[in-house]
């Protein structure tokens, strides 16, 4: 028996370490989505930027960027970072578990307004590119087949095309507001980002601990899964019910739960996608549903 069986069969496992951002734009909405699967972080008084996830779980609270590093070390086995967090920080054994969707952003060139270029291909060799993601920015130009000067900034890139720092910026944009009031153009997009569940391959090489990790990733899953989605329930006439399982078919046919009158109706319930209820509201109103009721879902697994 090596080590980790006995641990396993004495019960004697650590708490397996996930990383997770400690301010910025991901953390509030990666704290709350472990809470929502049922993992609330439950803080030591005496120690603020560490927390129990669960009894499987220990978080650790950092910075989003440094996340990488902290798996790619072993301090951490998993954690939620930005997926071009990850992809700047060049660790190859870093592997994506599950998308989480939120943080969503994308990596672009852009150019100041006046400038006449369209594309990132035109760009001359010896272009100045103020940037925050030297790695990506240094690669990209690179299959273009561009040999750039990397102005490394560590945030406001948008500054620096108009004091004559750099030609372009390389930066993530959201809505691209920022970019515009600051007279600049996006002209290439480099890659689109989402927060990411990250795994170390040396944690997904436990068999222990990837048993845990897909656990954690079904759990995160379901909640993300379960937002898009609402329950509808309706008292519908029984002679209606073929029409009823056109207009909200669930994931396998509704389901039908008998009413106490004299037959006439049944009550009909189904998982239907949050942007669909109002259409499937009005359609079966349209043939005499009455009694409707929408309510969300903490978390669903088909
Ligand atoms: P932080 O620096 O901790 O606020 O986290 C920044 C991360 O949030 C980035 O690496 C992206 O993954 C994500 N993000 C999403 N939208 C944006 C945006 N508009 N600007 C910067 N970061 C964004």
């Amino acid at each position: 028996m090596n080590d980790t069986e006995r641990r396993t069969q004495t019960n004697e496992r650590r708490p397996i370490r996930i990383a997770l951002p400690n301010k910025g734009r991901l953390s509030e909405r990666a704290l709350k989505l472990f809470e929502q699967a049922g993992l609330k972080a439950q803080f030591r008084a005496d120690r603020a930027l560490v927390a129990s996830l669960g009894d499987d779980f220990q978080a650790i609270f950092v910075r989003a960027s440094d996340i990488p590093e902290y798996l790619a070390d072993g301090a951490a086995a998993i954690g939620v970072t930005g997926a071009d967090l990850v992809a700047e920080s060049g660790h190859a054994d870093i592997e994506d578990v599950l998308d989480l969707g939120f943080g969503r952003c994308r990596l672009s060139v852009a150019v100041r307004d006046e400038s006449g270029v369209q594309s990132a291909a035109e760009l001359p060799a010896g272009t100045r590119v103020a940037t925050s993601f030297p790695r990506i920015a240094r690669t990209y130009f690179e299959s273009l087949g561009t040999e750039i000067v990397i102005a490394p900034v560590s945030g406001a890139a948008e500054i620096a095309p108009h004091l004559g720092v750099a030609d372009v910026i390389v930066d993530l944009v959201s809505t691209g507001s920022t970019l515009r009031v600051n007279g600049l153009r996006e002209i290439d997009t480099i890659m689109i980002s989402t927060a990411r569940l990250v795994a170390s391959r040396s944690a997904l090489e436990d068999e222990v601990t990837r048993q845990a990790i897909d656990d954690l990733s079904a759990a995160l899953e379901s909640v993300l899964r379960a937002e898009q989605k609402r329950y509808l329930m309706a008292n519908v006439p029984r002679a209606r019910l073929d029409e009823v399982r056109e207009i909200i078919p669930g994931l396998s046919g509704p389901t039908i739960v008998e009413v106490l009158d004299d037959g006439e109706w049944v009550a009909a319930h189904a998982v239907v996608d949050a942007d669909q209820v109002y259409q499937s509201i009005a359609r079966l109103k349209a043939l005499g549903a009455e009694g409707i009721l929408v309510t969300r879902i903490e978390r669903l697994m088909p």
